[in-house]
């Protein structure tokens, strides 16, 4: 009689182990799809982190590489920012 339980238990600790790895594998195809996925055309400001059209927003030179904000203030602000960076080393 306790062979035939052990038997049943282990039965069900086996089909749950497989249930669990089949389950596994469902997600695994399920996390291949995610993720954000942000418009090609679209920059980011490195002042705000938002996201704008390189046509919209404000450009500025900063190191040779021409970098885009949404607004004068944010392209104030980081080259304030840069100002400050660089004042550091030589002071
Ligand atoms: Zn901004």
């Amino acid at each position: 009689m306790i062979r035939l339980l052990v038997f049943v238990f282990s039965v069900i600790v086996v089909y749950k182990l497989l249930r669990g790895l089949l389950k596994g594998f469902g997600t695994l195809d399920k996390q291949e799809v995610a993720g954000e996925q942000i418009d090609a055309d679209l920059v980011q400001d490195p002042q705000c982190g938002a996201y704008i059209l390189p046509a919209q927003g404000v450009t500025a030179r900063v190191d040779g590489k021409t970098l885009h904000f949404c607004s004068e203030s944010c392209k104030d602000k980081f080259l304030l920012g840069q100002s400050e960076k660089s004042s550091e080393k030589t002071g």
